[in-house]
């Protein structure tokens, strides 16, 4: 388990620190994104701002994305270890409006877009919005 997490932030060239293996441990344990107060409640003595900055260095480093679900709290998943997060890898999220959980729906890359003469797209952020499995089963 260890060995996996610190091979995945040396293969994005993260120097592996004690919060950063924790939080990535944490973060790939997860069947959902969660957000920094969520995270922050895995701690017994949480440091928001250690947090966030481990948090910003995973996004920087593609260790992790960030998916704005239009809740207000930005969510973050693991990547994959081959991710460089281009827009052409990027996949669409699922936000459920019942349970609230972001998931990644990793199976289904965004749609090419066409975009008008001169723009370029940096980044894509596709949420759609409904009823989970879980939910929707129940
Ligand atoms: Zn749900
Ligand atoms: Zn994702």
């Amino acid at each position: 388990m260890k060995k996996s997490i610190d091979k995945s932030l040396e293969i994005k060239k993260v120097k592996p620190t004690a919060m950063r293996q924790l939080v990535l441990d944490i973060l790939s344990k997860q069947d959902h994104a969660i957000g920094l107060p969520e995270l922050e409640m895995q701690f017994a003595q949480a440091d928001r701002t250690t947090l966030y900055r481990t948090l910003k260095t995973f996004v920087d480093k593609k260790v992790i994305h960030s998916i704005d679900d239009g809740t207000g709290t930005i969510k973050y998943a693991v990547c994959t270890d081959t991710c460089h997060c281009n827009p052409s890898e990027l996949h669409v999220h699922f936000y459920c409006i019942k349970c609230g959980k972001t998931t990644c729906l990793t199976d289904i890359p965004i749609p090419d877009i066409q975009l008008p003469e001169n723009y370029f797209a940096e980044n894509i952020n596709m949420v759609v919005k409904g009823l989970c499995d879980r939910c929707n089963r129940g």
